[in-house]
């Protein structure tokens, strides 16, 4: 994230895909928890590829050593299993914190969003570590603001089967806000929307890793609902999907989850003012990316499952 800027805060950010790195520097150390899941791996290969030494905390409770496997062996690499729930010592200059079982089938299971971020902030007041939050789009529940500036408060449920996650965020967004007015610790916050690509959990629940599987596998698209939501990357996703893998695929129509946000879209002005990002892979060229990698990981080299 940008390096060159005096304040010690800058506003939440939003991110659709990606994290602002900001610019490029050399031989940081740095820690990235949940560093062998989706989001994590892929920012562990930016991270080395700018010449950081990084450490990835990782529990493994959705990650896989296989997303960081690459990097086994370089000696700017190190991988710890550990749970973030539990407190940890170690000097860096930078913590990402990403750790968070972060999709709908996984994330009721764990105080990680609390517990964790907890005693990641204290472990970056410790060392004097700057702290980056993944937060989520979450944060604004079913928002009643469209599309969502990071100065919209949201709407969430506080007692619903989502809110452990939502509420989780708030209050992770919370507890770094106060270390950062409280212990000086500096604080990035990034909102991510839904993200999709190579790596991602097969069967994790979320749509378009759901959707890709099942027309890999040739089962029906489950839709829940009526299909009518949208989030960043629109329904019209769901019809290139179907399109991208099987025309023919069959849709089976299921009861939507309570407090499903309706409509979803980041306002990325602040983004495009403060750090010149904005997205630059359309779904077009994504998807087919993810369809290889989860094509390979469903089917390995059987030539005969692939479409
Ligand atoms: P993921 O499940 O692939 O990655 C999460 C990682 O955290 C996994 O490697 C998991 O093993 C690890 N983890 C979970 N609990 C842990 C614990 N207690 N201790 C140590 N490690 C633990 O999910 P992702 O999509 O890569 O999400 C990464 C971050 O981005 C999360 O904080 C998530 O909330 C945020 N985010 C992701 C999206 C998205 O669309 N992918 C959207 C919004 C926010
Ligand atoms: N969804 C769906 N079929 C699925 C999985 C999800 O229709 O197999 C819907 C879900 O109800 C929601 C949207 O797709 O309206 C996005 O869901 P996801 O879990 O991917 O992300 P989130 O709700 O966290 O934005």
């Amino acid at each position: 994230w940008p390096t060159t800027n005096t304040r010690s805060y800058d506003v939440a950010v939003h991110s659709v895909g990606k994290i602002p790195l900001g610019i490029k520097r050399k031989g940081l150390r740095v820690v990235v928890t949940g560093g062998a899941g989706f989001v994590g791996s892929h920012l562990v290969d930016r991270l080395i590829s700018r010449g950081d030494s990084v450490i990835v905390v990782d529990n493994f409770f959705t990650g896989r050593k296989e997303n960081v496997m690459h990097h086994f062996g370089n000696p700017n690499f190190e991988l710890l299993r550990h749970d973030v729930v539990e407190p940890l010592l170690l000097e860096v200059d930078q913590i990402y914190h990403l750790a968070c079982p972060a999709s709908p089938v996984h994330y009721k299971f764990n105080p990680t969003n609390v517990v964790g971020t907890l005693n990641m902030l204290g472990l970056a007041k410790r060392i004097g570590a700057r702290f980056l939050l993944t937060s989520t789009s979450e944060v604004y529940g079913d928002p009643l603001q469209h599309p969502q500036k990071e100065t919209y408060w949201g709407n969430v449920n506080p007692i619903g089967v989502r809110s452990c996650y939502d509420e989780g965020k708030r209050t992770a967004e919370t507890l770094a806000m106060d270390y950062h007015r409280g212990a000086g610790v500096e604080v990035r916050i990034a909102r991510i929307f839904n993200t999709y690509g190579p790596r991602m959990c097969l069967d994790d629940g979320r749509v378009v890793s759901n959707f890709v599987a099942q027309a890999l596998r040739k089962e029906a698209l489950t839709v829940y609902g009526d299909g009518k939501q949208t989030r960043s990357f629109q329904y019209v996703s769901d019809l290139v999907v179907q399109e991208t893998i099987d025309p023919e695929a069959k849709i089976e129509y299921r009861p939507n989850t309570e407090d499903d946000p309706h409509k979803r879209k980041p306002d990325i002005t602040r983004a495009k003012e403060l750090l010149g990002w904005e997205p630059k892979v359309d779904l077009r060229k994504g998807l087919p990316l993810m369809v290889s990698d989860f094509r390979q990981r469903i089917f390995g080299d059987q030539k005969e499952g692939a479409t």
